[in-house]
């Protein structure tokens, strides 16, 4: 059986942050949808904010694939020319504290983003371009908007011209901030210094001159230097899905000023919108402010998932229990309470397991099959419950096509929940429950990309890290005592990665 075309019709409305409303959901081409999603800035270790960005487009992948849409994923890897507030490239700060080499950095991060986003168990993209990889590319495209006249050198330097653009382009595309509805002139704060070799206080850096002392830079018409951020996500999202696609996605910090950037630089080169629908996630907050490397408040995912405290997949459940529109201020209760949520729907799956097999057994030997020989522990009476299957597989459907509504969703699910706590599966057919379970499973693990666990599992592989870690804590003190530091740093090292700092007293 095709489990997408099962009797529903799919009319998805995504809120499109570009015209404010919902709107009905037509690819540019019928079977393909073109993505993007701005992704990493790899200068640090990600954290569960841009976790929650990530795992809702993974979630709208995988129901678009399993609608049987051929999809393009991009999502990029940005490892040079995101600026701090004072002109200096945040790789290049930060692999100077390090003690790094810029790329040794780059490369550090981006293998810790890879390992946090299998952990919870997200696709790959289709395409993760790297911005020092498509240097050749940005040039060209500065070069263009040079010969438009929408962009400026100044000292080696090149500016895009805010003034300039909204002359040419405001009457059909509307001014620089539109995305974001923000009236620039408005915006300017007059005791702001900002460079005065750019003409306008809101003209962004398209390429910067690289300072004597700068590791990254490369050859440019205008000589030695480096992207900026806002020209490499024009630059690779158009050179892998097109002038104009389907879907940017990103946080909703990234709208202003970085997505209308992107917007200008694109009308400015093609003369076209850049994406035909643009979606952006509400922050994650913690302790009420938002969660951020660069100012430092940021829960560690490690901390989180160390000695097993929380599952990835608890995780995964709890960042989808919120609608991505909606603010999630970050609490560990929460993930608590989600943990339960989620050990119940697990023990749904298991109960419908249960009754499929022991009506399989008992159909084998009687030959019948009455669902009264449907072994179902309760005592709650809901005959007043009204439960029609295809209704609920169309009302979860219902809930995923109005604009990615997880937690409606999960509320359905949660209506089995119910049932299969209580006498109203015994009116359920047979072949009823066969779908409940194929719907169950597609809808909490193909899509919302779930793994399955019970408690069980849990607390067996908590306590067996335990034991595990402990065995490596006394396996070291016997190699110190035998002073092989290799292994005993080896030890130590492989600990601290999960958060295990050792404090060692000295060995006479
Ligand atoms: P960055 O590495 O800061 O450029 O962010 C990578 C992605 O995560 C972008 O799409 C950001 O918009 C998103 N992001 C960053 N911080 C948060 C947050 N606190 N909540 C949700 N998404 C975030
Ligand atoms: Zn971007």
């Amino acid at each position: 059986m095709n489990i997408i075309n099962y009797r529903h019709q799919h009319n998805i409305k995504i809120y499109n942050s570009l015209t404010g409303t919902k709107e009905l959901f037509i690819p540019l081409n019928k079977k393909y949808i073109g993505i993007y999603v701005c992704g990493p800035t790899v200068y640090n270790y990600i954290h569960l904010g841009n976790c929650r960005t990530f795992i809702l487009f993974d979630f709208i992948v995988r129901y678009f694939k399993h609608l049987n849409y051929k999809i393009r994923y991009v999502r990029n890897i940005t490892d040079v020319g995101h600026l701090e507030e004072n002109d200096e490239d945040k790789i290049s700060i930060r692999s100077r504290i390090e003690g790094l080499e810029p790329m040794e950095l780059v490369q550090k991060y981006t293998i810790f983003f890879h390992k946090i986003l299998q952990l919870f168990n997200l696709l790959p993209p289709n395409i993760e371009p790297i911005a020092t990889g498509h240097i050749i590319e940005q040039i060209d495209i500065i070069t263009q908007l040079l010969n438009n006249n929408i962009a400026y050198e100044k000292n080696g330097s090149v500016y895009f011209n805010i003034e300039k653009y909204n002359q040419e382009f405001s009457d059909l595309y509307g001014p620089y901030g539109s995305l974001s509805n923000n009236d620039i002139n408005q915006l300017i704060n007059k005791n702001y210094h900002f460079l005065t070799e750019k003409k306008k206080f809101h003209d962004f850096a398209l390429w910067k001159k690289a300072k004597y002392n700068h590791i990254m830079y490369w050859n440019s018409p205008w000589g030695k230097g480096f992207p900026g951020w806002h020209i490499e996500c024009t630059t690779m999202s158009t050179k892998y899905l097109g002038t104009h696609f389907d879907i940017h996605g990103g946080g909703i910090d990234l709208k202003f000023p970085h997505h209308e950037c992107e917007i200008a630089q694109a009308i400015g080169i093609n003369k076209k919108m850049l994406s035909r629908y643009w979606i952006h996630t509400n922050i994650l907050t913690y302790q009420g402010k938002k969660m951020s490397k660069s100012k430092g408040n940021v829960v560690d995912i490690n901390n989180l998932l160390n000695n097993n405290k929380f599952h990835p997949t608890i995780i995964r459940y709890y960042l989808l229990t919120y609608h991505y529109r909606s603010i999630l201020n970050f609490s560990e209760q929460g993930i608590k309470n989600s943990e339960k949520g989620y050990l119940k729907l697990m023990r749904t799956i298991n109960i419908i397991d249960k009754i499929l097999h022991t009506t399989t057994t008992t159909t084998t030997t009687t030959t019948t099959h009455t669902h009264h020989t449907i072994p179902i522990h309760s005592n709650n009476n809901t005959n007043t419950l009204n439960f029609d299957i295809l209704q609920w597989i169309k009302d979860c459907y219902y809930a995923i096509d109005d604009d990615f509504n997880t937690p409606l969703l999960i509320s359905h699910l949660f209506k089995i929940y119910k049932i299969t706590h209580c006498d109203y599966i015994y009116n359920i057919k047979l072949s009823d429950i066969h779908l409940l379970k194929m719907y169950m499973h597609y809808f909490l693990f193909d899509i919302m990309g779930l793994e399955m666990m019970n408690k069980q599992n849990l607390d067996k592989t908590s306590k067996n890290i335990h034991k595990i870690i402990e065995f490596l804590i006394e396996l070291r003190i016997e190699e110190r005592i035998k002073k092989n530091w290799i292994v005993s740093d080896k030890i130590r090292y492989l600990l601290s990665l999960i958060g295990i700092k050792l404090q060692d007293k000295k060995i006479n």
